[in-house]
């Protein structure tokens, strides 16, 4: 049974890389009928975020790939915040100890400090020079009874064993040769990662580990701790790293790759998907517009490349949309931007909304249907530029005079063929009316004829074309505007 996992530190935010190890995962578990589990690691307290757990379980609900099994669902190998599982780090490791696969460590900070300092006096890595492993039991015993502070730390064997990782092949990292033996369970009684990780790994019967590269590495010191446990490891793939189009590595620190950023600026889950699957990884080809379900179909494992996946940023707006265009087309979709346009436009313009009209929903359903395919974004929308559709524009009498003298006759030239057309308007016929209209003009050339309309409608020089924005305002509110000019 597949059963992969999404393991985050709840240490900070959910970012684009975070965001991607889950979509993997997810994708990989729903391709082969798996299960996607959603594990806090939450055992370095004091690095803990406040609200960064919660949140990074609603970034997932949001982005439309929600765990099958995790701290807030719950699940049969639960519970799913490692902090609630203690027990099993202790007894784990106490079965360590037994075995001789680990030991008590008794060095104090002092001297851990120490032998850093002279380690990086004489140019080396600082590695714990594995001192307490050669205590006596009677010394343990002794340190034990008197409450000396302790930690617990892993016996490091050389022999790693070599193991094949899904993406980046046979690997093998002879650990005891460059580390010190990793501490295990930590004074404050906590585990560190590597013990939690592996412990809940096994437990939560874990099939496939998908995890950042920056693991790889790790790796071989968890197989030495499996094979000390006599369990059976998963199989693991690394994913490489995201970086940014110029190279560099994707921060945290910009602040901008925080999902809950994306949502906050009307960027859509399923544009976010898109673009982190779309630089070159999992994929027989890359193409823009792939929905989960086709994420999910699509994916190929063995076409994970262990080169870092750049992520041109530069095309979301482009990703964004072509998912916005889609969903304007799907009726359920569409009801839902409809709604969440209604909220916005009333938040924004409260006052000033030129009737409530323009809060229908068929009225949002059209400029949404006019305008797809030229937003990226909802919050256009929103933008000065588009104020006209929810408010009624204001234009002084000289921005008239300046385009021409016979702005009365065009405006009733206007009435007229909307009268005439009793509320049916369509933009090719319209733009095609609008030109002969024009033609009736004894001074006024064509284009500054539509320089005239767009003021009266919109108050704009610049915008979607005249006939754009009579069709999505419709007759009654044409009226109106240009009814101002016959004043
Ligand atoms: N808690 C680790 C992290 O934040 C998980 C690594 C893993 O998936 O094993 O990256």
């Amino acid at each position: 049974e597949v059963r992969v996992r999404f393991a985050p530190s709840p240490t900070g935010f959910l970012h684009l890389g975070g965001l991607r190890t889950a979509l993997y995962n997810y994708i990989f578990a729903k391709k082969y009928g798996g299960s996607f589990v959603l594990r806090l690691e939450d055992t370095d307290q004091s690095r803990l975020v406040p609200g960064a757990a919660e949140s990074i379980e609603d970034m997932l609900e949001w982005a439309g790939i929600p765990p099958d099994e995790s701290p807030r669902r719950g699940g049969p190998m639960g519970p799913y915040l490692q902090s609630l599982r203690l027990d099993l780090y202790s007894e784990t490791a106490q079965q360590l100890v037994k075995s001789g696969h680990a030991y008590y460590c008794f060095c104090s900070a002092q001297r851990l400090e120490l032998l850093k300092k002279e380690a990086l006096r004489a140019g080396q890595t600082p590695r714990y020079d594995n001192r307490c492993r050669h205590l006596r039991s009677d010394q343990v015993q002794e340190k034990l009874v008197n409450g000396v502070p302790r930690v617990i730390r892993f016996r490091l064997e050389s022999g790693a064993e070599p193991f094949q990782d899904l993406i980046f092949g046979w690997n093998r990292h002879e650990v005891a040769e460059v580390e010190g033996d990793p501490v295990v369970i930590k004074a404050d009684g906590f585990p560190t990662y590597h013990l939690a990780n592996i412990v809940d790994d096994h437990y939560m019967k874990i099939s496939h580990v998908l995890r950042g590269s920056e693991w790889l590495i790790s790796t071989s010191k968890h197989l030495l701790m499996y094979r000390a446990l006599g369990w059976q490891p998963p199989t693991f793939g690394h994913l490489p790293l995201l970086i940014n189009k110029d190279g560099s590595k994707l921060s945290k620190r910009q602040g901008d790759i925080f999902i809950q950023s994306f949502q906050r600026d009307g960027v859509l889950p399923e544009a976010l998907l898109d673009i982190t699957t779309n630089c070159g990884s999992g994929f027989n080809t890359n193409r823009m517009g792939r929905r989960i379900d086709e994420l999910i179909s699509e994916f190929n494992p063995s076409k994970i490349t262990t080169h870092s996946a750049m992520l041109d940023m530069d095309k979301l707006p482009e990703f964004n949309r072509v998912h916005l265009q889609w969903q304007i087309e799907d009726g359920e979709r569409c009801l839902l931007l409809i709604k969440d346009l209604q909220e916005q436009i009333q938040h924004l313009y409260s006052a000033g909304i030129q009737d409530k009209e323009v809060l229908c929903e068929d009225y949002i359903r059209r400029v949404l249907h006019l305008r797809k395919g030229h937003i990226s974004s909802l919050k256009e929308l929103l933008s000065p530029n588009y104020a006209y559709l929810w408010v009624r524009p204001s234009f002084s009498i000289q921005q008239v005079e300046a385009l021409t003298t016979e702005a009365q006759h065009l405006a009733s030239l206007v009435l007229k063929s909307v009268e005439e057309r009793c509320g049916e308007l369509a933009v090719d016929p319209l733009n095609k009316e609008l030109k002969l209209l024009a033609k009736q003009a004894k001074t006024t050339k064509y284009r500054e004829v539509m320089k005239l309309f767009r003021l009266t409608l919109s108050g704009l020089q610049q915008g979607p074309s005249v006939a754009e924005m009579m069709v999505s305002l419709g007759p009654a509110e044409i009226k109106h505007r240009f009814q101002k000019l016959l004043q």
